[in-house]
């Protein structure tokens, strides 16, 4: 089959419609997922109609073992990067991507720590028995409770976005007698997105402390925040933080906010003589969605940008500070996959520039509510017939929900066989962060269970929601 005139440039007509793993295109499917002998897909060794039988649909699903993996080579890569400079690494996974107290206790048995955003996401860690050491809290506006609780359970790190916040962390760890550890995020004026990253002086976002002096100042707000830390003595100022994006192929970006980062430090030690003892990298590591996608390996970022560090420090003359990365996305998004069920289906003849064609719109029993992806960022995905193998053509086909929304679509373009029916199952790949944290209850669907497979056994995360959950809250149910 040739390629349809609406299908966008980088999508290619698959030579086998039912293969995961087509030759010289990314892997985008977890490490266990599988075709049993009848084509069905399994993954963790459970075949997904049984999954959809037990579960319903959507559902997501999660590879223990393959999230646990990448949380470990993040690890084991950066810490062997990192020895011979600063004795290693820290990784902190960052919550926010896919958060409930398994998922937590994964990350920690694998050796990682954990970052939250929120007093909810503390609640998560901690409710998992994560040691408050291991914890840190980020946020660019924490409450009072939520700042007071981070100090008074003793957090590894607080880390601080704006001067109120450091006059706020200051206080109030002096006014119940504790110390604050504290990060400072800064906006090394690098942003990077997929595939290139720009270099400017001023930052205009909502995050972080700006190290550059506005008009009339006599210091930026990052070196303020620096001043006000060291005088404070009730806050522990162990270093700069930094977070230029997410979804990041190209190590560039991290290497020139590294740079920055690293010449500030050697600024705080000329103006201050001391050497803050760590330096976090932040997150926004990319991984594959669609064939287009090509990310690298932890191995090769993290040697990269030990390379990067080791000199910087040099040229600057400074200790190498302690590394910390903040990997959310690369870690959890590969290992978690979506099932929908197939619904209703409608042929629409299209023209545009590029020419005519059919594209088939495929309507499945999610959407919009169970990943906010497509409709937040225009984020490409791919599918795929999960509950049986086809010999069918391809048909250029758009995977939508059942929402009230006219862009409510979980894959724009995808060739899916032309036999797709009623009661079919599709696999979405990739949908493992960002998905269910962002989930809703638009139309109030209730939100799908999510259940983690490994060696055969299901074991459920967090259950489904029922229309009783969804009606919990209303005070005038049965008034
Ligand atoms: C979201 C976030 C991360 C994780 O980003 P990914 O792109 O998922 O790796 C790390 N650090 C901070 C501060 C973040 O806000």
């Amino acid at each position: 089959m040739t390629a349809s005139p609406l299908a966008p440039g980088w999508l290619t007509v698959p030579a086998d419609l039912n293969e995961l793993r087509p030759q010289g295109k990314p892997e985008l499917f977890p490490a266990s997922a599988a075709r049993t002998d009848q084509g069905e897909l399994s993954i963790g060794g459970v075949g997904v109609a049984a999954l959809a039988a037990q579960f319903g649909t959507p559902l997501y699903v999660v590879d223990e073992a393959d999230l646990r993996a990448r949380a470990r080579s993040f690890k084991s890569a950066y810490d062997a990067a990192f020895a011979p400079l600063c004795g290693g690494a820290d990784v902190y996974y960052a919550g926010k991507v896919f958060l409930n107290t398994s998922v937590a206790r994964w990350v920690s048995e694998e050796g990682l720590r954990l970052d939250t955003a929120s007093g909810g996401e503390l609640a998560v860690a901690l409710a998992a028995g994560v040691e408050p050491a291991n914890i840190g809290l980020h946020g660019n506006n924490k409450s009072d409770q939520e700042i007071e609780r981070a100090l008074s359970l003793g957090l590894g790190r607080i880390i601080a976005d704006s001067l109120d916040e450091v006059d706020r962390l200051a206080a109030a760890a002096g006014r119940l007698g504790l110390t604050a550890n504290v990060m400072l995020r800064l906006t090394p004026g690098v942003h990077a997105s997929t595939h290139e990253f720009i270099a400017t002086a001023h930052e205009d976002q909502k995050f972080g402390l700006s190290m550059v002096a506005l008009p009339g100042a006599e210091r930026s707000d990052a070196a303020e925040a620096v001043r006000r830390c060291l005088d404070a003595e009730s806050v522990n100022l162990l270093g700069l933080h930094c977070h230029i994006g997410s979804q990041i192929f190209e190590a560039e970006g991290f290497g020139e906010a590294a740079r920055r980062l690293i010449t500030f430090l050697g600024q705080v030690r000329n103006e201050h003589g001391v050497q803050l003892p760590e330096l976090d990298l932040g997150g926004g590591y990319g991984i594959a969605y669609t064939e287009q996608d090509r990310p690298s390996t932890p191995e090769r970022l993290a040697a990269g940008l030990a390379d990067v560090v080791s000199a910087a420090c040099q040229s600057v003359g400074i200790d190498v500070p302690r590394i910390s990365i903040e990997p959310g996305r690369a870690i959890a998004g590969p290992a978690g996959i979506t099932l929908y069920g197939v619904g209703v289906q409608k042929d629409v003849q299209v023209s545009d520039d590029a020419g005519q064609g059919l594209r088939r719109y495929v309507a499945v029993d999610g959407g919009m509510s169970d990943n906010a992806r497509p409709v937040l960022y225009d984020a490409d995905y791919s599918a795929i017939l999960a509950s049986r193998s086809s010999g069918a053509d391809a048909m250029l086909s758009r995977v939508v929900g059942k929402h009230c929304e006219s862009g409510d679509i979980v894959v724009r373009d995808v060739y899916l066989p032309a036999d797709l029916r009623r009661g079919d199952l599709l696999a979405v790949p990739a949908t493992g962060a960002y998905c269910w944290s962002l989930g809703s209850n638009y139309n109030y669907l209730p939100r799908p269970a999510v259940v983690a497979v490994l060696d055969g056994q299901v074991k459920v995360m967090v259950r489904g929601e029922t229309e009783t959950d969804l009606l919990s809250r209303d005070t005038g149910v049965g008034a």
